[in-house]
Formats: structure tokens, C-alpha cells, sequence
């Protein structure tokens, strides 16, 4: 399968043309970047394993039919996804306080929330992604009050489906971030689909019996074996076997 030229090279993933138009090719780098880019290392087997974990959750929410990118998994850093154009916004949902919610709030971290909350966040890494409310969404045209009842729609339904998911695993959800994207169908009409990725860097997952972190959590607090705690969620959802992936297993 051969890749096109770079679109776009962010944080953790290079965007490549596809191999028909609409597709792009996510490459998972290795790179773990925290605090708005003023903390980075990299991080052996982290795309490796990001890669594996996103297309397993977003296989799954294709099969329970809430809409993703994600087409089909191309090598060990690489999937074939959708193209779409990327709603400018983070959306936050909590089950859990911890970051940034828990320092706002003055809340105690591993205190059950009320219910989920979900809150949206403007991707500006100029601005370091201010917390935004629908007004400024709509009064700025990121995205329509229909996007919005979308959008929270299905992040709660990706929400009672991934706690359930982890939760059959010994891992608590505690909080994660979604991006969404729009694609056109045939009449036209535009309609929002899951996109980026779902991993240990974009989720919060603890033990649920000791509260241990497995997720980025591990690298922002310096806390070690990040890619360790990675692999294991990898294993417990039955993705790798014991001693982790290799890439000299499977072609590049
Ligand atoms: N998150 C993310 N990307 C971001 C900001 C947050 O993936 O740019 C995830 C983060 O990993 C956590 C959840 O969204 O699972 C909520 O993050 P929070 O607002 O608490 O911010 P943080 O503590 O990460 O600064």
C-alpha cells in the first residue's frame, strides 16, 4: 500500500495522502509531547501501540454503529482513515475528577463526578486550547447547534460504551478527549464522524482495584514506564500478547 506525499505532521501522527481520494494514511510516531509542547520525549513502541489500541476501540464503535474514520489498520504505525475536515474542537468527557477539572473546581482527584460531564475545548496550541461554551462555538462557526447535540450525543454513547469496554478489562475511564470531523455524503449533506484517535495518550485509565495510571498521565507526572503501562492496556483488552508488540513481526 503506498502513501502519498505529507499533509500534515502534528504532535504524535503524520497525515499522508491515501491511496484514493478521501483516504489518508495516520502514521503513529513515537514522539509524547505534555504541556502545550514544553515537555517532549520519545517514547519507544508508543505508536506501535497507540495504533493497535485506536483501531481496536474504533473498530468497535464502527460495529456498534457510532461513525469513525478509521478504515482498516495498513501496518504497525499505520491506518488508512477517511479524509474529513476537522472540527476545530476538544471534547472532554468525565466520569472521574482529575486535570485540569480537578485543579479548576478544587475538586479531590478520583472523586466520581455527579454524572459525565462533557465540556469543549477550542484547538489553538497558540492559545492553549481554551475551554469554550456552545455560544462561542456557534457565535465563531465551529460547528452548528445540530454539530453540537451531535456531538454530545456521541460522546456519551462512545462514553457508556468504552467505561463498559475498559471497565471488562480492570480499567477505570476516568476521562478522555474526542475530535470529530465532517465528511459530505453523496447529496451533499454534511455529517460528523469520529476522528483522530482513542489511546492512552488521549484517555486517562486507571487500575480499578489500586488506581494505578496507564496512560499519559504516567509521562506529564514523570511517573516512568509509560510504555509498560501502555502495553498492559494493550493486553488486558487482549489486543498484544505478554511480551508486547514487534515491529520486526510484521511488515513495515
Ligand atoms: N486531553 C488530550 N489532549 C489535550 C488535552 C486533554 O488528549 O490536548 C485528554 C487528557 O489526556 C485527559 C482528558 O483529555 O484524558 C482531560 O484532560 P484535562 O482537561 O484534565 O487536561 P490535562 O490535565 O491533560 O491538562
Amino acid at each position: 500500500m503506498s502513501r502519498g506525499k505529507k499533509l500534515y505532521e502534528g504532535k504524535a501522527k503524520i497525515l499522508y495522502e491515501g491511496p484514493e481520494p478521501g483516504t489518508l494514511v495516520a502514521h503513529f510516531k513515537d514522539d509524547a509531547t505534555a504541556f502545550n509542547n514544553k515537555k517532549r520525549a520519545t517514547l519507544e513502541g508508543k505508536g506501535v501501540l497507540n495504533n493497535r489500541i485506536s483501531e481496536f476501540i474504533m473498530t468497535q464503535l464502527n460495529s456498534i454503529g457510532v461513525p469513525t474514520h478509521f478504515i482498516r489498520r495498513l501496518n504497525m504505525r499505520e491506518q488508512l482513515v477517511r479524509e474529513v475536515e476537522i472540527v476545530p474542537l476538544e471534547v472532554v468527557v468525565r466520569n472521574v475528577a482529575a486535570g485540569s477539572i480537578a485543579k479548576r473546581l478544587g475538586l479531590e482527584e478520583g472523586e466520581a463526578l455527579p454524572r459525565s460531564i462533557v465540556e469543549f475545548y477550542y484547538k489553538n496550541d497558540a492559545l492553549e486550547d481554551p475551554m469554550v461554551s456552545e455560544e462561542h462555538i456557534t457565535a465563531f462557526n465551529w460547528a452548528t447547534t445540530q454539530d453540537i447535540d451531535d456531538m454530545l450525543a456521541m460522546s456519551l454513547r462512545v462514553n457508556d460504551f468504552m467505561s463498559g469496554l475498559f471497565a471488562g478489562a480492570g480499567i477505570r475511564l476516568v476521562d478522555f478527549k474526542l475530535e470529530y470531523g465532517r465528511v459530505y455524503d453523496q447529496n451533499d449533506m454534511p455529517r460528523l464522524i469520529l476522528a483522530d484517535e482513542i489511546s492512552p495518550d488521549s484517555c486517562r485509565l486507571w487500575d480499578i482495584e489500586t488506581n494505578e495510571k496507564m496512560d499519559k498521565d504516567r509521562f506529564r507526572r514523570d511517573l516512568g514506564n509509560v510504555t509498560e503501562a501502555y502495553a498492559e492496556v494493550a493486553r488486558r483488552l487482549g489486543i498484544m500478547k505478554e511480551n508486547g508488540p514487534s515491529e520486526a513481526n510484521e511488515a513495515k
